[in-house]
């Protein structure tokens, strides 16, 4: 007789479905509630820190994305961004509901099942996303979130270490085999992961007046990124690194990857001015730029402003969903700090409550971080070292200094 090891229900008498290992039985629902339990210990959720009301706030069953729910566990982490957020969460719902459709259409055929012929051959196309936002916005951390969410594999590249194939550098076909790495080999979760390639805009084209016998960095590489993003099958050496003659290699299949690219793409917010100061005819139009505000500049960016910028039309073909991000501002980098669930100064206080000290900052403290933090205009990505250049002669002194008790 079968049985769960967990719950004890017996398959006879349940229409659940049962899976068996050497050494026993666990029905579907125990092993979803476990692979839930298990990706929240990843994520550094613990079940008695939060209490259940939270926990079905946060919990995305690993089958339910709809955008709304993407997005409110998205807010928990990410500060501001809510254009960002909500094109983020429509563009991965849909792509995940086309990848759905391809696998239902897959077994109806396999089971002669189709029923509306009509309906059967319209193919949604994939919609990979370009993210366009300064430095330490958030970028990576949305598509690490979201990644994280609905439990895809995530590959995070860098556009300036790629090369076209054959330089010296990295493949992009490179890519494709961390990715599979990170997968833990398993091809079918890897032909459905996320590979994230930051600083896209640093292999823009150079202006035609640049002479370069050797496109390493540049329309090369973008061609070669073209390839692996259309959709094709790319054999892929497993071991990641260069290809050998004798090496067995494994074809992958790029149709389904969602692609995300992200860059600051300095200067494009002039390009889109220029655009929207001269009308098709040629004249120019003083007013039409000024009412839009600066900030505002970069939510205008087309296609042809990111063709100007040097990208291959092709690619921008290719990158349909077009996603700006928004420019920190004093508010949203004193939220960043003391908000999220994993804030910066939560971390430190538990670093130093670890010592039997109780950490606290005051209202000035945090005025100056943000600050500080402004000044040097990296985003976010300056906070931490901000706070371990503060903390860091109490974090010397306070371990040997056992009566202090506060900071
Ligand atoms: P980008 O990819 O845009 O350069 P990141 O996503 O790497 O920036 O951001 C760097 C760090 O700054 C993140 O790990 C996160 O801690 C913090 N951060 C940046 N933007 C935000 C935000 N909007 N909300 C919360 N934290 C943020």
């Amino acid at each position: 007789m079968t049985t769960c090891c967990i719950c004890g229900k017996k398959e006879h008498e349940s229409d659940d479905i049962f899976i068996a290992g050497e050494k026993g039985c666990i029905c579907a629902p125990c092993a979803q509630g476990a692979f839930i339990k298990a990706k929240r210990a990843e994520m550094g959720f613990h079940a008695h820190h939060t209490d259940p009301e939270e926990y079905e706030e946060q919990l995305i069953d690993s089958n339910d994305f709809k955008p709304h729910k993407l997005k409110r566990f998205l807010d928990q982490y990410v500060i501001g961004q809510e254009r960002a957020k909500r094109a983020l969460c429509v563009a991965i719902y849909n792509h995940y509901k086309r990848l759905e459709a391809e696998t239902n259409t897959r077994e109806e055929e396999q089971h002669h099942l189709s029923s509306d012929q009509e309906h059967d051959d319209v193919e949604i196309e994939k919609s990979n996303i370009i993210l366009i936002g300064p430095t330490g916005v958030g970028k990576t951390m949305l598509v690490k979130i979201i990644a994280r969410i609905i439990g895809v594999p995530l590959c995070i590249g860098d556009a300036t270490s790629l090369t076209q194939a054959g330089y010296v550098g990295q493949d992009t076909e490179e890519l494709l085999s961390k990715l599979l790495q990170i997968a833990g080999y398993n091809l079918e979760s890897a032909q459905r992961g996320i590979i994230y390639i930051d600083e896209i805009d640093k292999i823009a084209r150079k202006g035609e007046n640049v002479s370069i016998t050797r496109d390493v960095s540049g329309e090369g590489v973008q061609q070669a990124l073209l390839k692996i993003i259309e959709g094709t099958q790319v054999s892929v050496a497993p071991e990641g690194g260069r290809k050998h003659a004798d090496q067995k290699l494994i074809t992958m299949d790029t149709r389904n990857i969602l692609f995300i690219c992200g860059g600051s793409f300095e200067g494009i917010k002039s390009i889109i001015r220029r655009r929207l100061e001269v009308k098709p005819m040629g004249f120019k139009v003083q007013d039409a730029s000024k009412a839009i505000e600066e900030s505002e500049l970069i939510l205008h960016t087309t296609p042809s402003d990111l063709k100007r910028f040097g990208i291959i039309p092709e690619l921008i073909g290719r990158l349909p969903v077009i996603v700006p991000l928004d420019d920190l501002t004093p508010n949203m980098i004193r939220k960043i700090l003391t908000e999220p669930k994993n804030s910066l100064l939560k971390q430190y206080k538990k670093l130093f409550g670890l010592e039997g000290i109780e950490l606290s900052f005051t209202e000035d403290a945090i005025e100056y971080i943000t600050k500080k933090a402004m000044e040097l205009a990296l985003g976010a990505r300056s906070l931490r070292s901000i706070l371990e250049k503060i903390l860091l002669d109490a974090m010397f002194d306070l371990p040997s200094q056992e009566d202090i008790k506060t900071l």
